[in-house]
């Protein structure tokens, strides 16, 4: 039993007005049941203390969205482990799509990453998924099996770590995977983290992202080994955050 995981990745989408959609989902969180879930928002760097902040009044925990392998030094632009720490946050996203595609992150990188988000005492949320040409060519799931063994590094045997399936061809797209495409990647990714590490490897979240959305949120949500969901244009309206959040 894993208490299930909803994040929000704002990607290059916030200002500091935004923290007023923040409130909002506050409410809506308060107004009704006790949410089932472990509710994440990863905004803009600019805004990531002030989320952490008023999140750390209504239960929200906020995240960065990428970070530097190194602790400190001449990275002009870059964001430490530390640094979002310092700002608040317990998660951080490192290897998402957009990043392996437009800043050429490797399966090392990301590795590298997530070293230094867990050693800065983040829970990095690693993310994983296949082209859309590579789906179509049959190779979905040997394509994000070495991912996995590329991007996890050793260290998630002793401590957490989050796994996110995020389709390339279903991000920002408004398609997604069937349900039982979706059950047979989630399970072929537990099958690998079991044989790593064992019960450390059941334990560990696995979400899905990619198009998930208020009307397909309670479907998508109850397939085995969907342990959570990683929400981009669905997390910028409190509203379908909020709705996505309780159909866990
Ligand atoms: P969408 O929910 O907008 O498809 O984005 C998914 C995503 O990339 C989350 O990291």
């Amino acid at each position: 039993t894993i208490t299930p995981l909803i994040a929000g990745n704002w990607k290059m989408n916030g200002l500091r007005a935004s923290l007023d959609e923040l409130t909002a989902l506050a409410e809506m969180m308060t107004a009704g049941e006790a949410p089932r879930a472990i509710v994440v928002i990863c905004p803009p760097a600019t805004i990531l203390a002030a989320v952490a902040r008023q999140g750390a009044t209504s239960g929200i925990l906020a995240g960065g969205q990428d970070c530097h392998p190194a602790a400190s030094g001449a990275h002009t632009g870059d964001i430490a482990a530390g640094m979002l720490a310092d700002a608040g946050a317990q998660y951080v996203i490192v290897g998402h799509s957009e990043r392996r595609a437009a800043h050429g992150e490797t399966d090392d990188i990301v590795r590298a990453k997530a070293e230094a988000a867990i050693g800065a005492g983040l829970k990095p949320i690693i993310c994983v998924g296949e082209t859309e040409a590579e789906r179509d060519g049959g190779s979905a799931e040997s394509v994000v099996v070495s991912q996995l063994a590329g991007s996890i590094p050793d260290a998630a045997g002793q401590h957490d770590v989050i796994v996110a399936y995020e389709p390339v061809w279903a991000i920002g797209t408004g398609r997604t995977p069937s349900n039982d495409d979706i059950a047979q990647m989630h399970d072929a990714i537990r099958r690998q983290l079991v044989t790593r590490f064992g019960d450390k490897g059941q334990a560990i979240h696995i979400l899905y992202g990619g198009s998930l959305k208020p009307q397909n949120a309670r479907e998508i949500l109850a397939i085995s080994n969907v342990n959570g969901g990683l929400v981009g244009g669905a997390s910028l309206l409190a509203k379908d955050f909020a709705t996505i959040i309780s159909a866990v």
